[in-house]
């Protein structure tokens, strides 16, 4: 029986055959080759008792393998700096400018006023000595890669104090007290989980003390018996003091309508933090890449740091975060992608939910309402910041919300919704114009 099987199994020149002209070759003899492997393996140790499923078996693979990994998606959940789906989309200037960059050669680290060697990432610190006050910047791969430069160069076999209710951790395995282990600093934790006061820093300042540290609540907040110290006081006590401000805000969102405060690093810098660090693609809407600002003294010691070279940023960061910022140095930070999803006005949402709403009330067996609820910032940036939005709110007839979230997944262009007490939502704040345009569509054949 098990020999029987085995010699029906085509061979990967017939499946290259029955799929030629329908999927790149490449594609089919790899899928064809895994599935064959498989079902072998499958019938060997007696798990398998029929090939009746091979071609559409076959043909999933290779559906598979000649899809990008990476794909676009709709984000519906109403998160804007969505973690999973890649935080921020960037602005359209930005787009152009990385892909004029990327499809050409650039003077990245040629002085063209001298016609020698240049620095790859002068040109950013300047945007950002001016966007955010302070004397000197620097740019890394990422927060996290700043976070241990900083601490790598200033901090190593040195004690940095950090209060308990600070010893964070944000998504996706970065952890304050392993970063600082990794770094070579040595970690001293004051006061308790909900109360640090400023007694509890002084008590810990030794001769070997680098740093007071203070690392921004992204993910979260405290309520009830909480004391923590503000940094004005901090500052008092004649030791530097490195703020991770996380979020990475270059204005006051409340200068944008947002009822909320942010420390930005230009605040930051102006109360006299002496190095502030943030993400790049969190508030500022921009690419993955972490933005060290302070003291000169502070931040010249860290480009002479080989854990520089090791968390340099490439070209295609460099050229989207300098569009980025001068997006901000034009005042043009309103059209941020980020920025508009998070201040985009209410009567606007509507807008786009009953013009949603309209379009998905065609498709059959399916029941469409429009319902108001709360977005969230998300990413590590303002917890507690609940903005009003309109949603809307689908229904399959026949479909469990389940089913019909897994369909939306699995839609050519995946579709990430937001679940809320058995209800499916599309929250109409983080659709971006192409995809309010294309939704009705893509809903309609994912679940036909
Ligand atoms: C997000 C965040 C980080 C990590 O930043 P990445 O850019 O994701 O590496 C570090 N610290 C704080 C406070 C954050 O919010």
């Amino acid at each position: 029986m098990r020999e029987h099987l085995l010699r029906s199994l085509p061979q990967v020149s017939r499946l290259l055959d029955h799929f030629r002209g329908k999927y790149r070759e490449e594609y089919i003899k790899e899928g064809a080759r895994r599935v064959l492997e498989r079902y072998r393996k499958e019938i060997k140790a007696g798990l398998r008792h029929t090939t009746e499923n091979l071609l559409e078996d076959v043909e999933k693979e290779i559906r598979k393998l000649s899809e990008t990994r990476l794909k676009r998606v709709i984000n519906a959940t109403g998160v804007v700096i969505n973690t999973n789906l890649g935080r921020a989309p960037l602005h359209e200037d930005v787009v152009r400018f990385v892909s004029m960059i990327a499809s050409h050669y650039s003077n990245l680290e040629f002085d063209l006023t001298t016609g020698c060697r240049g620095s790859r990432v002068e040109l950013v610190e300047e945007y950002l000595v001016c966007l955010t006050g302070a004397e000197s910047a620097h740019v890394v791969n990422n927060n996290a890669s700043a976070v241990f430069l900083i601490l790598n160069t200033h901090a190593k076999n040195k004690e940095v104090i950090v209060s308990r209710g600070e010893l964070v951790e944000i998504g996706g395995s970065f952890r304050i007290p392993d970063i600082m282990k990794a770094a070579g600093a040595i970690l001293v934790e004051v006061g308790t989980t909900n109360r640090t006061r400023l007694k509890d820093y002084i008590e810990a300042i030794t001769p070997n003390t680098a740093f007071i540290m203070k690392v921004h609540r992204s993910n979260f907040y405290m309520e009830g018996f909480v004391e923590e110290v503000k940094i004005e006081d901090l500052l008092q006590l004649s030791l530097p003091v490195y703020y991770d401000a996380g979020s990475g805000a270059v204005v006051d969102l409340r200068d944008m309508g947002l009822d909320i405060y942010e420390p930005s690093f230009r605040d930051l810098i102006k109360k006299g933090v002496h190095v502030v660090s943030g993400s790049g693609d969190k508030l500022l809407g921009g690419p993955q890449v972490g933005i060290i600002v302070g003291q000169r003294h502070l931040i010249e010691p860290l480009r002479r740091n080989p854990i520089s070279r090791v968390v340099r940023v490439d070209k295609l960061t460099l050229s989207a975060l300098e569009m980025t910022l001068r997006l901000y140095m034009e005042k043009r930070h309103h059209e941020i992608p980020v920025i508009r999803m998070l201040t985009v006005e209410e009567k606007e949402l509507y807008r786009r939910a009953k013009l949603l709403a309209r379009r998905l009330k065609r498709i059959k067996d399916l029941d469409v309402r429009i319902i108001k609820d709360f977005s969230q910032c998300g990413g590590g940036a303002l917890p507690h910041l609940y903005l009003p939005t309109y949603c809307v709110a689908i229904k399959h007839r026949t479909m469990s919300v389940s089913q019909l979230e897994r369909k939306l997944m699995d839609a050519s262009t995946p579709v990430i919704v937001r679940v809320k007490r058995d209800t499916l939502l599309l929250d109409t704040r983080t659709l971006l114009p192409e995809d309010l345009e294309e939704l009705p569509k893509i809903v309609e054949e994912a679940i036909i």
